[in-house]
């Protein structure tokens, strides 16, 4: 069923999109995109040590960039966010979580002057282990298990506290488990971060200690969660990240004033949509930034295009879906 939804949202956009583009232009404002891992090749995105979707080669990145170099967009990071008028086209490219296979995509940002912002998630920087949903998509894939079944066992697991998701990992799979693979896999180390973040492209921003779902915690449990991340990633890059990101884009406006707290000046989600300049990047409004992202499983062409245009038949129906679930 979610299939015939998809396909045939799919075929509407397709034929909705290129006379909205001809006629209305692209949509201003800020296009932001959360991005995850960076493979050298599809040999790479095929070996199963993270999961494939959320990840594209550096051809793929390098296909995004040209086509919003080519449509005369500017690349912005937060740090640009007080200097953009009304009526800017720009795109903000953000990385998450601090998989070491992120450095790779150094060469190609600094060849299109491309900053970005990349939000740490510090305990798996701190004990080097492997990420979560990597561990559930590696053993499952080798037990046979579809791509399908387990997106919904990732899903599930989402919305557990973080010691539930640990209890469950060692459980169904052994402690052995968080060990990573190979250089795909794995976090970055602390001097691999301390390095990265001394590139001039490079923000970093505080993604939790813990990747935890907000929503699952006390107000005091989540103040705990983004200042450990706070000082964890002073004590290595030297300075307090004014950003943050919601892990897996769960969040509730009661959490603003934490972060607030917490000096944090903006905060991003996954919601599917522009961010208004400067509407958007006010007041509440700043601590749900809202970001696109690319399932590189889909034609990119078409998903790129559908973000030129802000608004189509499948942005729509995903809007309803967030707002309704
Ligand atoms: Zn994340």
């Amino acid at each position: 069923m979610k299939n015939i939804i998809y396909n045939i949202l799919k075929i509407l956009d397709k034929i909705y999109i290129n006379p909205h583009l001809l006629i209305f232009g692209d949509y201003t404002g800020i296009a932001s995109f959360c991005f995850h891992t960076v493979f050298e090749n599809d040999k790479e995105k095929n070996n199963n040590h993270t999961l494939p979707n959320i990840g594209l080669t550096l051809d793929e990145y390098k296909y995004i960039f040209d086509f919003f170099k080519n449509n005369n967009y500017k690349f912005i990071s937060t740090k640009d966010y007080k200097n953009l008028n009304h009526g800017d086209k720009c795109i903000h490219v953000t990385f998450d979580d601090g998989y070491f296979n992120t450095t790779k995509i150094l060469p190609i940002l600094k060849d299109y002057e491309i900053p970005i912002d990349f939000f740490i998630v510090g305990n798996n920087i701190s004990n080097s282990n492997k990420f979560w949903w990597d561990i559930i998509y590696n053993k499952r894939i080798s037990e046979g298990k579809s791509a399908d079944i387990i997106d919904q066992e990732i899903m599930f697991l989402q919305r557990k506290t973080f010691e539930q998701i640990y209890s469950y990992i060692i459980e169904n799979f052994g402690l052995n488990s968080y060990t990573t693979l190979s250089d795909l896999d794995r976090p970055m180390t602390e001097n691999e971060l301390r390095q990265f973040s001394q590139n001039k492209l490079v923000s970093i921003g505080n993604h939790t200690f813990d990747h935890a779902i907000l929503n699952n915690l006390s107000k005091n449990e989540i103040y705990n969660q983004i200042k450990k991340t706070q000082d964890y990633l002073e004590s290595i890059i030297g300075y307090y990240p004014n950003s943050f990101a919601f892990p897996n884009s769960y969040y509730k406006s009661e959490q603003f004033e934490i972060l607030k707290s917490l000096d944090i000046e903006y905060a991003f989600c996954g919601d599917f949509r522009h961010n208004k300049i400067p509407r958007d990047l006010r007041g509440e409004k700043k601590y749900r930034i809202s970001r696109y992202g690319i399932l590189s499983k889909r034609e990119i062409n078409w998903q790129l295009k559908m973000i030129r245009a802000g608004i189509s038949p499948f942005i729509v129906a995903k809007e309803i879906k967030r707002l309704l679930f």
